[in-house]
């Protein structure tokens, strides 16, 4: 695919010995596309991605791979925090929902799967560690958000979607969660809310139902397989 460079220079040296092994998707909620890829590369604003997909598909390379991008902030997976050192991030042009949330279209989302095919070529990262900007940090993000495909992206081979399942006991949600990666230490609607924007996109209310719950069991079956 072509990828046009328009370098940001807010980034660092990865710290030593950092691996890549996550992969972190957003939106960029605001106004517009070029608004998004100014800020990126504004050393006032401090905070850029690797790649930008604009919505009719045009890709941008703001942060060379192997260098430390500033997209995740105050985030956590699996135990481990600062998860810009170890990721990948890469800002999908959106409104969000605070600019008016609108469906990503089909060029877009096909040249983030294309450049996410290429990311997980070059870099030992687990089905697992492909995750929204709001799963490691469900307290203060939403993107990508709910109308973002991914299921049709698991299908493609990039991260994963809940195999058929039976519901576990609402009492297990939170330990369900903290397998699956989430920090628990937050108010169970606020994993759940996250969980469900990303995993059942259909119903996102914080409320941790039998469907909501099934699929908790049937992402980690696909886990620990
Ligand atoms: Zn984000």
């Amino acid at each position: 695919m072509r990828i046009h460079d328009r370098p940001s220079p807010n980034h660092d040296p990865r710290p030593e010995g950092a691996a890549v092994d996550m992969l972190v998707l957003h939106y960029t909620g605001m106004r517009s596309g070029a608004a998004a890829l100014e800020r990126l590369r504004d050393p006032a604003a401090g905070v850029s991605a690797h790649y930008l997909v604009e919505e009719d598909g045009t890709v941008f390379r703001l942060v060379p791979e192997e260098r430390r991008a500033r997209h995740a902030g105050l985030s956590h997976w699996r135990g481990r925090e600062g998860l810009n050192a170890g990721s990948i991030g890469v800002e999908i042009v959106n409104p969000g929902h605070e600019w008016g949330y609108r469906p990503f279209p089909a060029l877009q989302m096909g040249a983030v799967a294309e450049l996410c095919l290429g990311i997980l070529a070059r870099h030992p990262i687990p089905a697992r560690n492909v995750v929204a900007h709001s799963d490691i940090a469900p307290d203060r993000k939403q993107d990508p958000g709910e109308l973002f495909d991914w299921e049709g992206l698991a299908a493609l081979g990039i991260g994963l979607w809940p195999a058929p399942a039976a519901p576990p006991p609402e009492e297990e949600a939170r330990a369900l969660l903290g397998r699956i990666g989430y920090r628990t230490d937050l108010p169970l609607p606020v994993l759940v809310t996250a969980f469900q924007r990303h995993w059942r996109p259909a119903r996102v209310d914080g409320v941790a139902d039998a469907e909501t719950r099934a699929r908790m069991a049937g992402l980690l079956a696909r886990i620990e397989a």
